[in-house]
């Protein structure tokens, strides 16, 4: 029990906040990095970080909506860094906090695409690996918003629960051929989801500017009994243990960090 960890990370969405944030504690803990983003120099920003820290890390761009991209990613991970043991699923857009009656069904799709069937590939290309060699560590960022019916809007809440279901089926189907697979469920983070999630979703999306439930310090504070918003560490340190031989006898396990939101 020395949380050091070795081998091959794929971290998806870590061109910033908690994916960047994970990709520089896994490599501090000694695992090679592979830092995946829509936005590559995004990507390429965080390897550099990783690779401060002396770890190996290479950056590749992806859509994780879109198989192929997200296949490439990890053939050419793989291909750099040696045989994947860690996917951290972490990619994920906002949805503004709309609910059933604004949402646009091409936003509806979109998000669902990216958070919930961009998880769902990107577990699939890490079995591919994984099976195999009879081990791996799964983690997928789901959120609050996968537990309860708040957090965000329609379809970000409805692709958390998905996102939570999946990591519950894969854990029974799984667990017994080496792999685990986990959830890690944030509360509000400080991070640029917002401002990314207006940006990837483009023209036409309402402005989200001041929608949802945590929007300022003051409403953080009315919700989280902690008083205040976590930090990008607090959730790379939940990933960083699910990866570790600490968390070897955990699967299909939601870990909330969230200030204690959720015990309200
Ligand atoms: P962020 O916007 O800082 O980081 C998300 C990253 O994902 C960005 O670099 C973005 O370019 C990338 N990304 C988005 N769509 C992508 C796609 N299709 N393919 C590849 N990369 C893509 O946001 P964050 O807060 O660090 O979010 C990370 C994860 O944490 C998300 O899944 C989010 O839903 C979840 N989460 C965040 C919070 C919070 O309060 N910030 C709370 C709960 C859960």
């Amino acid at each position: 029990m020395n949380g050091m960890l070795s081998g091959t990370a794929v971290v998806t969405g870590a061109g910033s906040g908690i994916g960047r944030a994970t990709a520089v504690m896994l490599g501090a803990r000694g695992a090679a990095v592979a830092a995946v983003d829509l936005d590559e120099a995004a990507a390429r920003q965080t390897a550099e970080l990783v690779a401060k820290n002396g770890a190996r890390s290479v950056a590749f761009r992806a859509d994780v909506s879109r198989a192929a991209e997200l296949d490439r990613a990890v053939d050419a991970a793989v291909a750099a860094l040696g045989p994947l043991e860690m996917m951290v699923n972490n990619a994920g857009i906002l949805d503004g906090y709309f609910n059933v009656d604004e949402t646009d069904e091409a936003v509806w799709r979109r998000v669902i695409d990216i958070d919930l069937t961009g998880v769902f590939l990107g577990c699939k290309r890490a079995l591919r690996e994984m099976l195999p060699r009879g081990r791996g560590r799964i983690v997928n960022m789901a959120s609050v918003a996968g537990l309860n019916g708040t957090g965000g809007g329609a379809a970000y809440v409805a692709a958390k629960h998905g996102v939570v279901g999946l990591t519950r089926q894969m854990a029974v189907v799984y667990s017994a051929r080496g792999i685990t697979i986990n959830a890690v469920c944030p509360g509000p983070i400080l991070t640029g989801l917002r401002q990314h999630s207006q940006t990837i979703l483009g023209a036409g999306v309402p402005d989200m500017t001041g929608r949802g439930i945590a929007v300022n310090d003051e409403q953080v504070r009315a919700v989280v009994p902690a008083g205040r918003r976590g930090t990008v560490e607090d959730i790379a340190s939940a990933v960083c243990f699910l990866v570790s031989d600490d968390a070897a006898y955990m699967s299909g396990h939601t870990l909330v960090v969230d200030g204690g939101w959720r015990a309200k």
